[in-house]
């Protein structure tokens, strides 16, 4: 069984920086926790970090989303402290938008079987990287464990959660 465990976007700007929020911070331990048990059953583990660099204002994303988030290089940008030391080993795809077409080659070419993907957030980048990874991959298993997500708001969260039920993607843990 080809197991990948994909977590999204789990960086200081979207816990505790630029656009953190106080239900980011309160995954983080669930996040840890399923991270080394992945390791530990030596499922492939993919984390995606949200990439912009200092034009971002002029970009479409920053033109909708004017405040500067995940700027390569600055501390936001940064894994949290948290998972820094569990990231050895790991594949680290940058992403300059919501979906990380690198993550759907990888993905591919890997024929993985079941895929779980947890972090931030809920509502933009794990939901538009489980369709694009269930477009690319239709036999394989796709699920979300909603306790190791947060979204912009508790309420976009749940919507977010909702459709991808809708679009036969599994969601487990609490919500
Ligand atoms: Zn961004």
């Amino acid at each position: 069984m080809k197991e990948l465990l994909v977590v999204v976007d789990m960086q200081k700007d979207f816990v505790d920086g630029a656009l953190g929020t106080k239900e980011a911070q309160k995954i983080v331990e669930n996040v840890v926790h399923k991270v080394k048990e992945a390791k530990e059953c030596e499922k492939n583990v993919i984390f995606t970090m949200d990439t912009h660099y200092q034009d971002y204002l002029q970009t479409q994303e920053g033109r909708n989303l004017p405040i500067a988030h995940c700027i390569k290089g600055t501390p936001g940008w940064e894994l949290i402290p948290e998972l820094q030391g569990l990231k050895e080993g790991c594949l680290v795809l940058e992403k300059p938008t919501f979906g990380s077409t690198n993550l759907i080659h990888t993905a591919v070419k890997n024929g993985y079987e079941t895929i779980e993907l947890i972090g931030l957030c809920t509502d933009i980048c794990v939901i538009s990287n489980a369709m694009i990874l269930k477009s690319a991959l239709p036999e394989a298993v796709i699920t979300v464990d909603a306790s190791c997500c947060a979204g912009v708001t508790v309420e976009s969260h749940k919507n977010a959660l909702e459709a991808m039920k809708m679009c036969q993607i599994n969601i487990c843990g609490l919500y």
